[in-house]
């Protein structure tokens, strides 16, 4: 069992944790907000009162931070984190950030002979607390190997996607075309709704069909099509359109520095700062669907 340094214990870090504990590996754990770092303490981890010392003399630390930001001040600032670690501790940020950022912490961390890989994930708030997640790991073969010792206890599939840097770039590329499938999806199913179809007789002939996609099966975004879904919910719960408006700006510029063509990505993230400018950030993502209503 290893011993493991946690920052950032919120929607996801806070259930990730809870599952190495549950695991039996001996977690201390950091947050600037003190319930989520009790919350983690009931449940059998340690608390360090700094980022620094649940760092110090453990074989992983692990973030789950909001932003590219704050991934690269925890490590690298004057009192970073950075500071503390030596040679045989293995970083895994998990946290969604853009590639540059995660391949500059990794050359910094380097410098001090510290392995990084960057290790977004896919599975939601339901993945992180079932440990079913997806992880995408950017690093050596010989650092994916480490990781996978421990991300294992967190997910069910793991996969090595290439150098520093490429876990995000293919988390960024599979959040754009979710981006897309959705808007499409939703787009389609009003149309039907419009011309006088049922809504999940329409779902139905679709999912037979060639429309058939990952929204339409498993994430309806036309109400009481499917149960236990945010769209059944009032879009309450899963995956807020901020979180995704954010991922599309990190797509963009990704596609910016790599000069791609993404006409769609530009216009699903159109659509989604649309949502948040009429104060629907907060709601799934696929209430995209209320776009596309011709009487809202
Ligand atoms: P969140 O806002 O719920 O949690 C972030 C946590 O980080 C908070 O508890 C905050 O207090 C803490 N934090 C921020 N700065 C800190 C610092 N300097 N030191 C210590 N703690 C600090 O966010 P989340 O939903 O858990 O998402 C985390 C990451 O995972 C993001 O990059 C997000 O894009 C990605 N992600 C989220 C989901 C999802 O469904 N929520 C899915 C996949 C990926």
């Amino acid at each position: 069992m290893a011993n493991i340094g946690f920052i950032g214990l919120g929607n996801m870090g806070g259930p990730m944790a809870a599952n190495l504990v549950k695991a039996g590996h001996a977690v201390t754990v950091f947050d600037l907000n003190d319930s989520a770092v009790s919350e983690l303490v009931e449940k059998g981890a340690n608390s360090a009162t700094t980022a620094l010392a649940c760092a110090e003399e453990k074989d992983f630390v692990i973030t789950m931070l909001p932003a590219g930001k704050h991934v690269k001040s925890i490590y690298l600032d004057e009192n970073g984190v950075g500071a503390a670690l030596t040679n045989n501790t293995q970083v895994i940020d998990c946290s969604t950030i853009d590639a540059d950022t995660a391949k500059f912490v990794a050359s910094e961390l380097a410098k001090r002979d510290v392995s990084f890989v960057d290790a977004p994930v896919s599975g939601g708030v339901a993945g992180a607390t079932n440990g079913t997640l997806t992880f995408i790991v950017g690093g050596s073969d010989t650092e994916f190997e480490n990781a996978k010792t421990v991300l294992a206890d967190m997910g069910k599939n793991i996969f090595h996607a290439g150098d520093h840097g490429a876990g995000q770039v293919a988390k960024i590329c599979n959040n754009m075309l979710l981006a897309i499938l959705m808007a499409g999806t939703s787009e389609a199913l009003q149309m039907g709704i419009d011309n006088g179809l049922d809504a999940k007789v329409l779902s139905d002939i679709m999912l037979q069909s060639s429309g058939r996609n990952w929204t339409l099966e498993l994430y309806n975004p036309c109400p009481n099509v499917l149960e236990n879904v945010p769209s059944s919910n009032d879009y309450k719960g899963g995956f807020m359109v901020d979180l995704m408006a954010k991922d599309l700006g990190l797509a963009m510029e990704t596609a910016n520095s790599s000069q791609s063509n993404v006409p769609l990505g530009r216009l699903s993230q159109s659509l989604y700062q649309l949502m948040q400018n009429q104060e629907m950030g907060n709601l799934d993502f696929s209430s995209i669907f209320k776009l596309f209503n011709k009487d809202s």
